[in-house]
């Protein structure tokens, strides 16, 4: 098992993001700029959100990417909550990325940062 310590939420950022967009302060190609790979790891990796997009009111994703010296290449790969388990288990505490990603309109945004680390 697996616990998340540490979190920093980016809820904050993310609301003054969507207020000056339709304040008309940031372009759509700014906010709106998913990748490819971004956007597969969503579908492939990721989980329903609970929310819908924020821009197209359609359904999101989100997704996890773990990020660590010690994970060698597998540092910045999408990843499910069992493989963060997994890699916990193997590796110690690593640090993990939740992003959620609209598939139709390609917004994305870092929602929150925390440590995984093995359950005491
Ligand atoms: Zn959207």
């Amino acid at each position: 098992m697996v616990s998340f310590i540490h979190e920093i939420s980016h809820e904050w950022q993310r609301r003054t993001t969507l207020r000056e967009f339709r304040q008309g302060r940031v372009l759509i190609d700014e906010i709106c700029d998913a990748d490819f790979l971004l956007r597969a790891a969503a579908e492939h990796h990721g989980q329903a959100s609970a929310r819908e997009c924020p821009i197209c009111g359609k359904e999101m994703r989100e997704v996890t990417w773990v990020y660590s010296e010690r994970l060698g290449r597998r540092s910045g790969t999408a990843r499910n909550e069992d493989e963060i388990a997994r890699l916990v288990a193997e590796v110690g505490p690593i640090t993990v990325h939740l992003v959620e990603v609209c598939a139709h309109c390609k917004w994305n945004y870092l929602l929150k940062e925390f440590t995984a680390v093995r359950q005491a």
